[in-house]
């Protein structure tokens, strides 16, 4: 490291990862973000003096019996949680990536509680009897593909679905988040996630959606791969690569949202795992400085970062040390930690676990984040019935 001075005595990560550097000048996003280093720091060196042989191990048991506590709640009903076909996504998505089996009774509750979620329009809502709204349509049918039973499938009425996704979608290519709701990117990617996994595709429904996605400044990834469909010599993915790669601290090894915010665990989906989606853009585009082994980031720090902060002792994951575990930050983080751990698909498939085997995750799917057998279940499944047609209904 010759000509560049290091930030002082001994700051540095596992990986000997150097510090934010202020260069004289104190903001307020400074001072937040050394802060964290603090903590982080604090963490790393606890783990030093604690391990003498380098072991980063996943808290397994923990974290199943958080989740076990809040699948039994799920399938009692409660009235309170205005987002309870999340809570039935991120807690059935955080066992699948365990591969711990879901208890065929809870399962059965889950789907008859999902079951009136449903609207007589078409699409799902945040609990029983609630208007449908794009965000819990998605987390409702990413749950039933997990639990990718007959009785799960079923409970779509892909029909009146297609129908309800037709109401929200615009003149010009945009879908509505929900009827009177406003024109997001990510409705577009819902939109598009659940059409494809049930095969309600229809090539009129996504008709403008991809020049709608061009003229806007930031696209997700997921509907990149979905609905835009790179080709080759396309350039459109390289600013965005960049971007992406720029959100992973260099000390903390995790992701932050956007620049000049601090780490926070669910990033390591959010950013991490649309690199993968890039990768296969970009693969599409016949880059071919592309690396066939290793995603575009670090893969091994950001296992630290999920391993050393984010696990909650009791059990659960977090956004960083100090916070309070939730079932959001728990899925989000074993996602992230399941993208890193695993590079390629099929025959191409390459994995890079830190610490002990046991803390192999199953892979996740980076489209639809659950795992992909189980989305080759559900397309095999709906490719089986025909794509309903809008006159059947009149
Ligand atoms: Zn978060």
């Amino acid at each position: 490291m010759a000509g560049v001075s290091p930030p002082g005595p001994g700051p540095h990560g596992p990986g000997g990862r150097r510090r934010l550097r202020e260069d004289g000048v104190r903001t307020h996003t400074s001072a937040e973000q050394s802060k964290v280093e603090d903590i982080v720091q604090e963490v790393f060196d606890a783990y030093k003096t604690n391990h003498h042989a380098v072991q980063f191990v996943l808290q397994r048991e923990k974290h199943f019996h958080y989740l076990k506590r809040g699948l039994r709640q799920l399938g009692e009903a409660y009235e309170a949680a205005p987002v309870r076909p999340w809570l039935c996504y991120w807690i059935l998505h955080s066992l699948e990536l365990l591969e711990e089996p879901i208890p065929q009774s809870i399962a059965s509750d889950v789907c008859q509680f999902l079951s009136c979620c449903q609207s007589p329009q078409g699409g799902f809502g945040g609990g029983p009897g609630q208007h449908p709204h794009l965000a819990p349509t998605y987390a409702a049918v990413n749950a039933l593909c997990i639990i990718g039973t007959e009785e799960a499938y079923s409970i779509i009425d892909r029909q009146k679905l297609l129908e309800y996704l037709y109401t929200l979608k615009q003149p010009d290519g945009s879908f509505l988040m929900h009827v009177g709701g406003e024109v997001d990117v990510r409705s577009a990617y819902c939109a598009a996630a659940v059409a494809s996994l049930t095969n309600v595709l229809t090539p009129a429904l996504f008709t403008g959606t991809a020049e709608w996605i061009a003229r806007v400044p930031w696209c997700w990834g997921g509907v990149l791969v979905l609905v835009v469909k790179p080709t080759p010599g396309d350039e459109t993915c390289y600013p965005m690569q960049h971007w992406v790669t720029g959100r992973q601290m260099h000390f903390e090894g995790g992701f932050q949202g956007r620049c000049n915010k601090l780490v926070d665990g669910c990033y390591s989906f959010w950013q991490a795992g649309l690199l993968p989606l890039l990768h296969r853009a970009l693969h599409t585009q016949g880059d071919d400085a592309l690396s066939m082994s290793r995603w575009m980031f670090d893969q091994s720090a950001l296992q630290e970062y999920i391993l050393l902060c984010c696990q909650c002792p009791a059990g659960g994951l977090l956004d960083k040390p100090g916070k309070s575990r939730d079932f959001y930050h728990t899925c989000y983080c074993l996602s992230g930690l399941a993208i890193a751990q695993h590079f390629g698909s099929g025959d191409l498939h390459h994995e890079l676990v830190l610490g002990i085997p046991e803390n192999r995750l199953q892979p996740t799917h980076p489209i639809y984040n659950i795992v992909p057998e189980k989305v080759v279940k559900a397309v095999m499944h709906f490719l089986q019935q025909p794509i309903p047609s809008l006159e059947a209904t009149g």
